[in-house]
């Protein structure tokens, strides 16, 4: 069955802070036990194996796990045995119906004027050519606005080329404008009539090597191939364009859509005392791209929340409100876990007094932003005073959060949003690259500990972070 995908898709994985930040106010003063706490959760967080054993195991002993593949299922399996292992309550799957669509294979060539074979990879959600494969002129434009001011008749029957560049950012901003190429650039080049389109991948890497994502189609709009090839292959066909000759390109590739599955979101907690029907929300996705192991996306995350989690269950005292530990089912490839867990827990959404997720690889967190009521800052001045010692900077109260938690988010539960360092996250991400050799595991811990902060602060404090005005 092929099923449209929802609209939304998970392009961001990345924070969007502010660039004009509020000073924080007068921090509120944190009791004497969490203060000691929170000493003792970072320094044991530096030296914890837990996460690093969980993106070395998941990465391991599943590997790949996009949505709807065998893979998926074994990583849903993998995840409750760990959680309930590590000791974890509550352990529960609820259940998320997933698409499945198999790349199979591609081959992508220059035909004409300078033959020669691309390296390049079909994005997520594409269909796949006749057998024969499809072999057309190629239109280079620069970006989709250019593409978006061509004429039909420049377009019809050709192949588009969108050669964007990628920025290196450490803070990932580079990312939402180039993704916008990978999700739109199928529609917006079949409007004007095109027969396939082929992106300059989104990534900063000029290794040879195209980095997958997911992509969208549109009802009425017809579907065309959709490809990325590598830094240095786009160098390539730029060339062979800017010769002036015509330039023919050829996709062939078997990617297709097979029935949807069924997934899973996967559940555990760390049970709270006084308030233990509040919620303390920490999520991370299970699923990966099927082109590695997904070790920073985002095996990572599953590690760093799990760790942060499990140290703070390990304290003598149990928390005041429930720790929640959410690994999400299909980030990648349309959000569906996250749209579910929103239906699912419809009934409790107001107990859920703040989320956070962890969806931007394993660089060192060096920011730190919230989306709080404004009258709460005094308590998040005080979680940042805590953050202060691990070189973290106040980023402002206009966190984005993440895709995951997005609707929450959406639905007015504050967020708070640690920033990573993203400079090399778009070396690996999305790309056969991304294994667990790339993990540093002091990185991870420093991460770990500072979700652990977050956490432990958000779970003991006497108030909650308000409410935000739901956004849609
Ligand atoms: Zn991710």
């Amino acid at each position: 069955m092929k099923k449209l995908l929802p609209l939304l898709f998970s392009a961001l994985c990345l924070p969007a802070l502010a660039n004009d930040v509020e000073p924080l106010p007068p921090p509120v003063e944190l009791d004497k036990l969490v203060r000691d706490n929170v000493a003792a959760l970072q320094e044991r967080a530096m030296k914890d194996p837990r996460a690093y054993e969980i993106v070395a195991g998941l990465t391991t002993e599943v590997g790949p796990r996009l949505a709807g593949t065998a893979g998926d299922r074994a990583g849903v399996a993998w995840a409750m045995a760990r959680l309930r292992e590590l000791g974890f309550k509550n352990v529960r799957a609820e259940s998320v119906e997933v698409p499945h669509w198999e790349r199979g294979t591609l081959e992508a060539e220059i035909v004409a004027p300078f033959p020669q074979q691309l390296v390049a990879v079909s994005l997520g959600g594409s269909i796949g050519t006749p057998e024969e494969g499809i072999t057309a002129p190629v239109v280079m434009v620069e970006n989709l606005e250019a593409l978006s001011a061509m004429k039909p008749a420049d377009v019809r029957g050709r192949i588009v080329f969108i050669n964007e560049r990628m920025r290196r950012e450490r803070d990932g901003s580079g990312y939402g404008p180039a993704v916008a190429k990978r999700s739109r650039g199928a529609v917006e080049a079949a409007r004007l009539g095109a027969v396939g389109v082929v992106i300059r991948t989104v990534g900063t890497s000029n290794n040879r090597i195209a980095h997958t994502g997911g992509m969208r189609y549109q009802d009425d709009v017809r579907r065309i191939p959709a490809i990325a090839i590598s830094n240095p292959d786009a160098d390539l066909l730029e060339r062979q364009v800017a010769s002036g000759r015509d330039v023919s390109f050829r996709i062939r590739s078997t990617a297709r859509y097979l029935p949807n599955e069924m997934s899973a979101n996967v559940i555990g907690e760390i049970p709270g005392r006084g308030k233990k029907d509040e919620i303390v929300l920490l999520a991370a996705h299970l699923d990966s791209w099927d082109l590695a192991t997904g070790a920073h996306d985002d095996a990572a995350g599953v590690g760093i929340v799990t760790a942060a989690a499990r140290l703070i269950g390990d304290l003598r005292r149990a928390p005041e409100r429930t720790i929640r530990v959410v690994l999400y089912a299909n980030e990648e490839f349309g959000l569906s876990g996250a749209r579910q867990y929103v239906k699912e827990n419809a009934d409790t959404l107001d107990r859920h007094v703040i989320a956070m997720e962890a969806d931007f690889g394993a660089g060192r967190v060096w920011q730190f932003a919230s989306r709080v009521a404004p009258e709460r800052l005094p308590l998040i001045a005080a979680m940042q005073e805590m953050l202060a010692p691990l070189g973290i900077e106040w980023a402002g109260n206009a966190a984005y959060g993440g895709a995951d938690i997005g609707p929450l988010r959406d639905l007015g539960v504050p967020v708070l949003q640690p920033g990573q360092d993203g400079t090399y996250y778009f070396d690996v991400h999305h790309n056969v690259n991304d294994t667990l050799d790339k993990i540093d595991r002091d990185d991870l811990n420093q991460n770990v500990a500072v979700y652990a902060t977050l956490a432990y602060i958000a779970a003991m404090v006497d108030e909650d972070f308000g409410r935000l005005p739901a956004s849609r």
